[in-house]
């Protein structure tokens, strides 16, 4: 026990210690020990499952949690569902309510991730996925920093490859998939690196373990195109927006290659759990000055801003929790 907790960082262990309280579960807020499957569960064998990730900052001089585009996560998730074949009577907007509701009960007055979760729940041999009974589940638990070094990570280049659109779905949150996305980030955890880049098939890159990526170049920031197997990131979309909007930085959408990337002037990643992380070093060679960019730099500031809910401009993607 002491030896599993001496290689856990301190983010890493307070995550894995606090479990949620409730849990929106067969259409009720349960208290979360409640929320059980049984070890055959379709999606738990299979990974016959589909997943969302979304945030709810807490505002102090406001007294509030916001969360931040929680419609636009659960269309993603509910189409990330549809890939499994998964219909449900749920919407986003009553998805959105649901989460409130389960927040409320919660009683947070922190940052917090919400998981929301479409999973395939009948116990049984056989891996398919129509005619099998669809669930949806929902927690949430008090969550900070995903990245330990977001202002100076060092990243590397997996030697694993990207799932292909044409054997998992990577626009979408594929339980299944993850594995990919494990692999990728235990290999370089384990090496010493806070994060990896990886490539397609194709040999360009697509994304991080669970982040989408940017680099700047001449003062363009270049991002891959959603055909080149990321997840359609809703934070990636969301940058896009203010650095055009706000810093008036072009934006292009293009295949990147693997070298390119030693040779830009910033690199940042984003996620709903990484926000935009900072990456200073790839592969031992420092990107730019070898430290945090000004373009980087500015839009942490302003993307913090706009999640806790302080810029009005951007109100219409925060979601008051509290009456
Ligand atoms: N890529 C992958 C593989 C991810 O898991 C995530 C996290 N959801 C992202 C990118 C970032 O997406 P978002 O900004 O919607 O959280």
């Amino acid at each position: 026990m002491g030896m599993i907790s001496a290689s856990l960082s301190a983010t890493e262990r307070n995550q894995s210690m606090s479990l949620p309280i409730h849990a929106y579960f067969q259409g009720k807020i349960v208290p979360y020990s409640e929320a059980r499957v049984g070890v055959l569960t379709h999606g738990l064998n299979y990974g016959t499952a589909a997943f969302g990730g979304l945030r709810a900052y807490w505002n102090d001089e406001q007294e509030q949690l916001f969360l931040f585009r929680a419609e636009d996560h659960y269309r993603r998730f509910l189409n990330s569902a549809r890939l499994l074949l998964m219909e449900f009577e749920h919407t986003p907007e009553s998805l959105v309510q649901v989460t409130i509701d389960l927040l409320r009960a919660d009683g947070h007055r922190q940052d917090v991730y919400i998981r929301p979760l479409a999973y395939k729940e009948d116990e049984i041999i056989g891996v398919k996925l129509h005619g099998l009974r669809d669930a949806i589940s929902i927690v949430a638990l008090p969550f900070a920093r995903y990245v330990a070094n977001d202002t100076n990570a060092h990243v590397t280049i997996s030697s694993w490859r990207r799932v292909d659109d044409n054997a998992i779905p990577a626009r979408g949150k594929i339980a299944g998939a993850y594995v990919n996305s494990a692999l990728i980030k235990s290999d370089a955890l384990q090496s010493g690196f806070d994060e990896a880049l990886v490539l397609n098939q194709d040999g360009h890159i697509s994304e991080g373990s669970a982040m989408n990526i940017f680099m700047l170049r001449d003062g363009v920031a270049i991002t891959p195109p959603v055909t080149d197997n990321i997840l359609e990131g809703i934070t990636r979309r969301t940058v896009i927006e203010l650095l055009r909007q706000e810093l008036g930085v072009p934006v292009v959408e293009r295949p990147i290659d693997r070298t390119e990337v030693y040779i830009c002037d910033e690199f940042f990643m984003t996620g709903t759990a990484a926000q935009v992380t900072a990456v200073t070093k790839i592969d031992h060679r420092p990107v730019g000055a070898g430290v945090m960019g000004p373009i980087t730099a500015q839009l942490r500031i302003i993307f913090d801003d706009i999640v806790r809910g302080n810029n009005p401009k951007y109100h219409c993607w925060n979601t008051p929790v509290y009456p």
